[in-house]
């Protein structure tokens, strides 16, 4: 199989293409070359997603359509299916896909290379669908640089213990285990070294990091290990998903004294409503929720707080909906990510009554998005006329634009600029939701 070409095509959240670069990797170490254009691989790869029915069934149709498409100008490649999708549908994804002859679930995919070799030799269907074993931590092996070129991500817990009643990523990616904390250090001395300035450690729920090793706040103790052992001052350290239940006040503490942490904290709220929350089984409730954005924003008043909000869960009533938008006023949110309940068979809430009609909950989405775009707008406004530190990560020709370190894009005219060059710019204009700067030289 060496000199054969493959693609990648990713679905998903950041931990799916993280996983997409690990495979890439890996593929590349036995002997595989990865190319851009899909038409002209051996191998095509998809790694799939199944949080959302909607996005689950699109990424189908894209994996057909692409197999016909293929077929019809005589490209026959190997199509591999894996990922959280594969291992949630099982063999109705391969019912539904008889083009792909690998399909496996989110264990073993570090042996899609010998399953290559398996089904080249054997001409045989491969079909895995295993659950990870409550030890499977991936062995990161280098990562192949993505687009951004700077920053990387750097999965720190594989699977998740929590299962929120909506969601099926305990059932597609098994339960909590975090690598050990030697690995990730190692593994950051590679990504140094490969380049990379931005880090970005990865779990379902970063908070609860080691809690299957034994160790008790042992979120805490990786960030304190990180921080005393790098000290280049031009490497970032981000960190998402921090989870409400597990988010303490004593992590936001080491992030203010790093110079090495970001200062942004994405933390899904969900719903503003106490009742619904607990039907979510998230264990938390809205007061709590706020007293760590309170802490957040006294001990770090130029900090970012980032979060997901999900409209129309089962049963949630009008008076549920206005504890959401008044939880969004209240928090002040930088950055949220809304969607719509998407009821997934084989959760807690797939079985409950009073699903709400889909006009309802579009109705719903919008005033809360028109809510956040309002609050979104103001906050630019106050960007005008301030300082801030940003690392630039895009330049295209005559522009360029880097994030701050409370993950505010800033963009500003290229003069000689560099990817990965940190600079001061002061915030001259804000025009369409997007803030521009300029250069400060002092
Ligand atoms: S914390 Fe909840 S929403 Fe997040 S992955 Fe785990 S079960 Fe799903």
């Amino acid at each position: 199989m060496a000199n054969k070409t493959f693609f990648v095509e990713t679905y998903g959240c950041q931990m799916n293409k993280s996983r997409s670069e690990h495979i890439a990797q890996v593929m590349v170490q036995n002997g595989y070359h990865l190319i851009e254009d899909k038409k002209r691989a051996d191998i095509l790869l998809f790694n799939t997603c199944a949080v959302r029915e909607h996005a689950s069934e699109k990424a189908i149709s894209n994996i057909q359509k692409t197999i016909k498409d293929l077929n019809k100008i005589s490209r026959h490649p190997i199509i591999v299916i894996f990922g959280c999708m594969s291992q949630f549908l099982k063999n109705r994804l391969v019912q539904r896909v008889p083009g792909a002859q690998i399909v496996i679930g989110t264990s073993n995919i570090e042996q899609i290379p010998q399953y290559l070799e398996e089904y080249t030799r054997k001409k045989k269907k491969i079909l895995d669908f295993n659950l990870p074993s409550t030890s499977q931590v991936f062995d990161e092996r280098g990562y192949l640089r993505n687009s951004s070129q700077i920053f990387t991500f750097l999965p720190i817990t594989y699977g998740c213990n929590n299962f929120c009643s909506y969601c099926v990523v305990p059932y597609t990616t098994g339960p909590q285990r975090s690598k050990p904390l030697l690995t990730i250090l190692k593994e950051i001395e590679k990504i140094i070294q490969d380049g990379y300035q931005e880090i970005i450690l990865l779990g379902q729920n970063v908070n609860s990091y080691g809690l299957d090793l034994g160790l008790k706040n042992g979120f805490e103790v990786l960030l304190q290990t990180i921080d005393q052992n790098f000290h280049d001052s031009s490497i970032w350290i981000r960190f998402l998903t921090s989870h409400p239940k597990d988010m303490r006040p004593s992590i936001v503490d080491i992030v203010k004294n790093s110079p090495l942490m970001t200062r942004y904290f994405h933390l899904p709220i969900q719903s503003g409503s106490d009742r619904i929350l607990a039907a979510m089984n998230r264990g938390y409730t809205r007061d709590h929720y706020m007293g760590l954005v309170n802490y957040i924003r006294q001990t770090l008043p130029d900090s970012g707080i980032g979060t997901d909000i999900i409209i129309g869960f089962p049963g949630e009533t009008e008076r549920d909906f206005l504890d959401t938008l008044d939880i969004v006023q209240e928090a002040q949110f930088e950055q949220a990510y809304t969607y719509i309940y998407s009821s997934r068979s084989g959760t807690a809430a797939y079985q409950l009554p009073d699903q709400l009609p889909l006009a309802e909950k579009k109705k719903r989405l919008q005033l809360l998005n028109q809510t956040l775009s309002d609050i979104h707008q103001i906050k630019l406004k106050a960007w005008v006329g301030k300082r801030a530190k940003i690392m630039i990560d895009q330049i295209e020709g005559l522009n360029a634009s880097g994030r701050t370190t409370d993950n505010q894009r800033i963009f500003l005219p290229n003069s000689n600029l560099f990817l990965g060059q940190v600079i001061s710019v002061v915030v001259i204009n804000t025009l369409k939701g997007k803030l521009y700067g300029e250069l400060v030289l002092s």
